[in-house]
């Protein structure tokens, strides 16, 4: 296979030269840091005053993780290390209610992330020929323009058609001869069986490749995606407080994911022990990013569970591989795509009066897409035979959750006392998903 290189220089440099460039990265990150309001505080505690203080890539773990309630806490400006004047976009995590957890962009920083994104998208051997069609929401969620912006610079031709409806993605892939897409995982397969339905046929298109990511899915997924369309599925992941995507890629190899180390200092801790683990041992990622001025954040807890696949890649980089994302190390759901905190539902769902005690949040597949039901039992006021008000309750449960989690679930109203309690610890979650599909 004859790979290409979007920098090679960067991508093939020996380890011993990515670790000093690390550490001089690291040093001006520092330096950035000591100005945001939030690092300030936390950084004079643990005597690294100044980028000096940071000799060696070890030196980053004198600092405390950074947790996502630390970026909560510090909203909205808390993180921001650069003038307001200076910023040019903010994103935030999806689906989050109450205080949102916002990142902030300068012109430069916008530029790298291209950068970084036109560099995933050519290491899967996309050229300026491709048609690429983002089928992922644009706005608050980084997929959007983050992918755009990277495919832009690739020189290929950007179809910002969003997610959803599938009639119209058919037909811009025939008029304009889509060869690449970048979706969630289960659109993917919600495309391929609306192509049936719709009788749209495989040869009427010239998809050859897609990028899945935003959320966990197994390999057995992905070769069916792969299978049914006929293409390479390449996985992509990243977070909002890393930027979005751009973080990790899998290359032609699709044999883990490349962690870009100039652009981040990832590490593997044991969630329990917060200690390294070795390579090759799972764990959770934590990252600090070295390619953002305007919100630099040190240590970050991801949650993600994964690990450094050992030894080198057949396609010649040097970066190290992730191991494909595995779950996470808290209660966070991501359903379609959307992250979803069990938490959030029930601030909701528990501030409106009609509602009872109890409650169960349960996942399942409806076709390919991922469904959510919010069963709820109502007070003992509530006569389960007067369907008016029954009725009432319900629309006003699921248009609440709708505008706050920007999901639409299917309510179940239960008789007070009527839905399982479990003894010991409340189980309010029920993932009934298959984990392979
Ligand atoms: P967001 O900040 O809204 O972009 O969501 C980021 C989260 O989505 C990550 O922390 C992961 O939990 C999940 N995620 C993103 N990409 C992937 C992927 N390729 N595989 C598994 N999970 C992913
Ligand atoms: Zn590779």
């Amino acid at each position: 296979m004859a790979f290409q290189y979007w920098n090679e220089a960067i991508e093939t440099m020996p380890r011993s030269e990515l670790e000093s460039l690390q550490i001089t990265k690291l040093k001006e990150v520092i330096r950035r840091s000591i100005r945001s309001p939030f690092y300030k505080k936390r950084l004079a505690k643990t005597g690294i005053n100044t980028p000096d203080d940071i000799k060696t890539l070890n030196d980053l773990k004198r600092i405390p993780f950074t947790t996502k309630q630390d970026l909560r806490d510090g909203f909205p400006y808390g993180f921001l290390s650069i003038s307001r004047e200076e910023v040019v976009r903010l994103h935030a995590s999806s689906g989050t209610t109450g205080t949102p957890t916002t990142i902030y962009f300068s012109r430069d920083d916008l530029k790298q992330w291209a950068s970084f994104m036109a560099r995933c998208i050519y290491s899967t051997g996309c050229t300026k020929a491709d048609v690429f069609q983002n089928m992922i929401n644009y706005g608050l969620f980084t997929g959007g323009l983050g992918f755009h912006a990277g495919a832009e610079e690739v020189g290929m031709l950007v179809i910002p058609s969003g997610s959803g409806n599938t009639a119209r993605q058919f037909r811009l892939m025939q008029d304009f001869g889509t060869t690449v897409v970048h979706a969630t995982p289960s659109f993917l397969l919600h495309v391929e069986s609306k192509m049936k339905e719709e009788g749209v046929s495989r040869k009427s298109l010239c998809l050859k490749r897609a990028f899945a990511g935003a959320e966990p899915y197994s390999e057995d997924t992905r070769r069916r995606i792969e299978e049914l369309l006929g293409i390479d599925v390449y996985n992509s992941y990243g977070l909002s407080e890393m930027n979005g995507p751009g973080v990790a890629f899998e290359c032609q190899c699709k044999n883990g994911l490349h962690i870009w180390e100039d652009g981040y200092i990832a590490e593997i801790v044991d969630p329990e022990t917060l200690e390294n683990v070795p390579e090759g041992t799972r764990g959770e990622l934590v990252i600090t990013i070295l390619c953002r001025e305007a919100t630099p954040i040190l240590r970050y807890r991801t949650r993600d569970l994964t690990g450094f696949i050992p030894g080198p890649c057949p396609c010649g980089r040097t970066h190290r591989r992730l191991y494909r994302i595995a779950g996470r190390s808290d209660d966070m759901l991501i359903i379609n795509g959307v992250n979803v905190f069990p938490s959030q539902i029930e601030e909701v769902i528990m501030a409106i009066q009609e509602v009872g005690n109890n409650y169960l949040i349960e996942i399942d597949k409806e076709g390919v897409l991922d469904r959510l039901t919010v069963k709820t039992e109502v007070t003992p006021a509530m006569f389960m035979d007067d369907t008016r008000p029954l009725n009432a309750l319900k629309e006003k449960i699921r248009r609440t959750l709708q505008t706050s989690i920007t999901l639409n679930p299917r309510v179940e109203l239960h008789e007070s006392g009527s839905l399982p309690v479990s003894e010991g610890k409340a189980v309010r979650v029920k993932d009934l998903r298959p984990r392979d599909l």
